[in-house]
């Protein structure tokens, strides 16, 4: 369906027909033509009752009732004729939109063209840039992509190298009657390299390349999706060894679901068979590596991952401290970097970037550096770009009344001075007043290492500084806002699998138990169920937890009130403040306080008492 000639041949039937059923219609509704000589002898011998004048185009009936038609070569010497004969006279004049006769017989050429377009809107774009020879699956040459352009994923790069060498050289592997593995399935979230590993096997194997996406599959006419696998299948057999890279395969292979069937999900299916008969027949000469990647392995068929099929599973992770590092530094060799830039930190303070999302940094950054004519991309190049990505553009122009501002401020510092005064948690790094997406503030820790294990109190700790900013609200202004719904957000969420998935809660003890909502890689229905009375006691459980935290941050927050208000007050002049910052103000006010210890310790002297108590308030 989608070959050109077969649309150009199916568009002259339609116009073709169309064109004859226009045809029918205006005979069907013009009137039987009389030559002007007939009609003029009827005129005269008084056989005509009735005209119409359209122009010169001349429709009326005559005596017998009989509608006619004419063309009328002069009007205005008609007239005195008709009038002489007493017929009646009815017309109009031809207005300048009607160049009528055209327009109509073009409109309906217009319509098909149009309905043509949107309906194939998809299939004409890919018809005609697959081009050439009449298949789209032409393999990727060029750009040779190797493993030294990925990075940061080692262990994934070592499992891979295996089937490198598969395609490298199969006959050694297959020698002793070894079945050389059919698929292979990457897992892990957008942007961590899934494509780009793909790219690098086919490179490292100089094998060719071949790649078909979800959204390939998701097309408007039935059995294209279908017919698209073959065609991919049939072109890849002809130059194997070879690579076939199925992106997004969740698009096609998500497990058939029974209750929600749409439109789609037949050609879904049909699809998804298509690839499964296609990978069931290769033939064991035939060197076709097929590998997937997903986001979603939880949601695909089981039928996919049966021996034989995508039976080899890797898992792509987000890259860690050193994985980011390595990132950073091969794209930050393709850019002029300062040279006191250090990488290092820059990589410990994007947890949880991607690999896409790290090369995405990097352009950013050299781009703020252009943009300000500078000869080289420093830190500070890279700390804007960061910004903007984590936390979305600055609004600076957007208005805060000065009441929000503050609000806001002894909201962050509520949190920082939490985090400050708690052994075992991140140290911070940054803090912000600027709005900045959806947030009207920020405070950002980083995390030493990225840990991957997490004990009690760290986590506990966390909710503490997640309450910190609604604390600090409550403490200073006596009412609440609307400001921390995502810290409680996130602290609901901590609590929760605290109790139901880390097993750290005491009265619940270590048993996983089923949570409502869906994880990510979907751990969702995971779990054992559980009645409602253990329901119940979860709910109080994870409701104590934070109750207790948020008295914690209560605490803290009354016993350093002052500092509280020290901190707040210095964000409303910077705005924004750096770890080294936050650093200075916390060395003041612990001065400040150390001297107002030596002075009430002096001046106690003379009451023992009241030295007594003062001690004690202040630990
Ligand atoms: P996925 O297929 O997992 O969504 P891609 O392979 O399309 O991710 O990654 C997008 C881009 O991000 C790549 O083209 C590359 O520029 C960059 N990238 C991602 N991971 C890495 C990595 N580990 N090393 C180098 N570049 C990476
Ligand atoms: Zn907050």
């Amino acid at each position: 369906m989608r070959n050109p000639i077969q649309w150009g041949l199916w568009l002259l039937t339609i116009t073709a027909i169309a064109v004859f059923g226009y045809n029918v219609y205006l005979r069907e509704t013009t009137p039987p033509q009389r030559s002007y000589n007939e009609f003029l002898n009827d005129l005269t011998q008084d056989n005509i009752n009735t005209v119409h004048l359209h122009g010169q185009n001349l429709t009326g009936t005559d005596s017998a009732g009989r509608p006619f038609g004419t063309f009328v070569p002069d009007v205005a010497a008609l007239t005195p004729l008709l009038v002489d004969h007493k017929v009646t006279i009815t017309g109009e004049p031809v207005l300048p939109s009607e160049s009528s006769e055209i327009f109509k017989i073009l409109l309906p050429f217009v319509l098909i063209l149009g309905g043509w377009l949107i309906f194939s809107k998809r299939s004409l774009s890919s018809a005609f840039s697959g081009g050439g020879k009449g298949s789209r699956f032409t393999p990727i040459k060029g750009d040779r992509v190797t493993f030294a352009d990925v990075a940061g994923i080692n262990e994934a790069k070592e499992e891979l190298q295996e089937i490198v060498e598969f395609l490298k050289n199969p006959e050694k592997y297959s020698r002793l009657g070894g079945r050389i593995p059919k698929g292979v399935l990457l897992q892990g979230s957008p942007g961590t390299g899934k494509t780009l590993l793909a790219k690098a096997i086919a490179g490292e194997a100089s094998v060719s390349f071949f790649s078909i996406g979800g959204s390939d599959f998701v097309e408007m006419f039935a059995g294209v999706g279908a017919s698209r696998v073959r065609e991919l299948f049939a072109e890849a057999k002809k130059s194997t060894p070879c690579l076939i890279f199925i992106d997004e395969i969740d698009a096609i292979g998500g497990r058939r679901s029974g209750g929600q069937s749409t439109g789609s999900n037949d050609e879904r299916e049909q699809t998804l068979n298509a690839l499964l008969v296609e990978m069931d027949g290769f033939a064991s000469h035939e060197t076709v590596i097929m590998i997937a990647a997903t986001n979603r392995p939880d949601i695909l068929d089981p039928a996919l991952l049966r021996p034989g099929r995508f039976d080899r599973r890797i898992t792509i992770p987000l890259p860690d401290v050193k994985g980011r590092l390595k990132i950073l530094e091969v794209y930050a060799r393709k850019i002029v970097t300062a040279p006191d830039l250090d990488l290092d930190t820059i990589a410990r303070s994007i947890p949880g970037f991607s690999g896409a999302e790290i090369a995405n940094l990097v352009n950013e950054a050299a781009l703020n550096a252009a943009r300000y004519d500078q000869e080289m991309v420093r830190a500070e190049d890279f700390e804007l770009a960061k910004d903007k990505i984590i936390m979305g553009l600055e609004r600076r122009s957007i208005v805060v009344s000065e009441q929000d501002r503050r609000v806001t401020a002894y909201h962050e510092a509520g949190h920082a001075i939490v985090g400050l005064m708690l052994d075992e948690t991140d140290p911070l790094h940054k803090i912000t007043i600027i709005p900045r997406g959806r947030a009207m503030g920020l405070t950002q820790q980083v995390s030493i290492d990225d840990r991957i294990t997490y004990s009690r109190e760290y986590l506990l700790n966390r909710i503490s500084i997640l309450m910190g900013g609604r604390a600090a609200e409550s403490v200073v202004f006596g009412r609440l806002t609307t400001g921390a719904s995502n810290d409680i957000e996130h602290a609901t969420e901590i609590a929760t699998r605290l109790v139901c998935e880390w097993g750290m809660s005491p009265t619940i003890g270590p048993i996983a138990y089923r949570r409502s909502g869906e994880g990510f890689l979907g751990d969702a229905s995971q779990g054992k169920p559980h009645s409602e009375m253990i329901a119940q006691s979860i709910d109080t459980e994870i409701k104590q937890l934070i109750g207790g935290c948020y008295d914690q941050a209560i605490d803290l927050l009354k016993k350093h009130n002052r500092f509280l208000h020290e901190f707040a007050e210095a964000l409303l002049l910077y705005e924004t403040m750096d770890a080294e910052q936050v650093d200075i103000v916390y060395r003041h006010y612990l001065k400040e306080r150390e001297l107002e210890r030596l002075l009430t310790e002096n001046g106690g002297t003379h009451d023992q008492a009241n030295n007594h108590q003062k001690t004690e308030v202040h630990p």
